[in-house]
């Protein structure tokens, strides 16, 4: 049985579960409270079933028919996550000295060259984002 590797919130609020490198993201909650999951890319139908504490597998549908997620993508997601969760902790500290802090943080994150662009433009946008927020 797969096991879920990370769980982390989208931009968009929404959240999502990484299984094996695939990307699946909260669909509903099912009556027992359980929550129905499906794989964020469209073409795919890929269906699971996550425990209350989405922590757990209960059940998978379906095979993907497409390679799974890049890691870069999903670093980089991940370092949005954080960024906004420190915004949200840590409202007195300017918003470029949090983004600072936490790329410097992610070291561990190899971000490619012809990446890094992408990432800044996208970085770009959380900053306007939690400027937003904070004033
Ligand atoms: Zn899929």
């Amino acid at each position: 049985m797969n096991s879920i590797d990370d769980v982390f919130v989208t931009k968009r609020g929404r959240r999502c579960v990484l299984i094996q490198g695939y990307k699946l993201s909260e669909n509903k909650q099912l009556k027992d409270r359980t929550f129905h999951f499906r794989c964020t890319n469209r073409k795919c139908n890929v269906t699971a079933i996550i425990g209350e504490k989405l922590d757990l597998i209960i059940s998978q549908k379906n095979d993907h028919n497409h390679p799974a997620t890049s890691e870069n993508i999903l670093n980089r997601q991940k370092i949005m996550y954080t960024l906004k969760r420190k915004a949200i902790d840590d409202v007195f500290t300017k918003p470029n000295k949090i983004i600072r802090k936490v790329l410097k943080d992610q070291s561990t994150v190899n971000i490619s060259h012809s990446d890094a662009s992408t990432s800044c433009k996208s970085l770009n946008e959380v900053v306007q984002m939690l400027n937003k927020q904070l004033n």
